[in-house]
């Protein structure tokens, strides 16, 4: 089994790299940063989307793991102390393998197609000031969107910036994308469907600006900036990623600690259910 390593680059996470290639190499476990199979990323959910950036190439053949160095996150859910169970697993089984669905992004202008694939988000804002943009729903035209701007998120991402604009969460077993509005602007002239829509594996959607308008585009961590853009075509991606995991990493478990705990005495009680 080889594996690939990528970590946040501060002091403990180079740190926790060199530990993990001191046990790995005792349990007989190969680096390759070229072709892995395993894809570990030690940091925290930003570290993660690194690392599947770095390995987008090779996404239907890796499986990421992610170690976190603070809190628990989304992808990275082993603990910094967990480093010698976790080669363990990694030297003595093969693990189960979970895919969760990515969103295809095609952003066509006028000098050509460009095409990313993004396991959170892509986000679309002006830069110099309000979105307005058409919105099509399988080729049909949708909405006018004038306002902040538009996130468009997988399932896994609908924990990230999808939810802090009240988009709904989705379950990653669901093949699906989610637009949600940035603050939009609505009123007796401008009008929008002002909650979030989820579209099925088989639909997209396009969003048409202003040639002239200068966006700036994001894909996860990324941004860019983009003019002349004619048109950009959101579906869900054929490709999928797959995660190793070497022990259960429910989603909702993750939501409800995430995001809620139980209270207890004052206390957020996280790992089972107070009586
Ligand atoms: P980062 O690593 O600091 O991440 C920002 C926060 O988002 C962290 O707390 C991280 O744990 C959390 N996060 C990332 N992916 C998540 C997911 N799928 N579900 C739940 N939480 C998640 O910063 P970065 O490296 O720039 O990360 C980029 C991500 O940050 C984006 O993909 C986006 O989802 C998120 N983000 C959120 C907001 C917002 O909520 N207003 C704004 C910008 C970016």
């Amino acid at each position: 089994m080889k594996y690939a390593l990528l970590n946040r680059g501060d002091q403990l996470s180079r740190d926790l790299t060199e530990q993990f290639q001191a046990l790995a190499r005792e349990k007989g476990l190969t680096r390759d940063d070229s072709e892995p199979d395993i894809v570990l990323s030690i940091g925290g959910d930003g570290t993660l989307l690194q690392a599947f950036h770095r390995f987008r190439d090779r996404v239907g053949q890796v499986a990421f793991v992610g170690v976190h160095t603070g809190h628990l996150g989304f992808y990275a859910d082993w603990k910094k102390d967990e480093l010698g169970e976790l080669v363990e697993l990694m030297a003595a089984r093969k693990p189960n393998v979970v895919s969760y669905p990515l969103l295809k992004v095609e952003i066509v202008t006028d000098g050509g197609r460009s095409v990313y694939l993004a396991l959170n988000e892509f986000t679309l804002k002006s830069v110099e000031g309000t979105l307005v943009a058409q919105v099509n729903i399988n080729d049909e035209p949708f909405e006018m969107f004038r306002g902040d701007g538009i996130v468009v998120s997988t399932p896994t991402g609908s924990t990230g910036y999808n939810k802090s604009v009240n988009g709904a969460v989705i379950h990653p077993s669901l093949e699906a994308l989610q637009i949600a509005e940035i603050a939009s602007i609505n009123n007796r002239v401008y009008r929008t469907l002002g909650s979030s829509a989820i579209l099925p594996k088989h639909h997209h959607c396009d969003i048409v600006t202003d040639p002239d308008e200068l966006l700036a585009i994001g894909i996860d961590h990324l941004v860019m900036q983009f003019k002349e853009v004619r048109s950009i075509i959101c579906s869900v991606a054929d490709e999928k990623v797959h995660f190793a995991r070497y022990r259960p990493f429910p989603f909702w478990n993750r939501v409800r600690e995430a995001f809620i705990g139980w209270e207890q005495d004052g206390q957020v009680v996280t790992k089972k259910r107070p009586r």
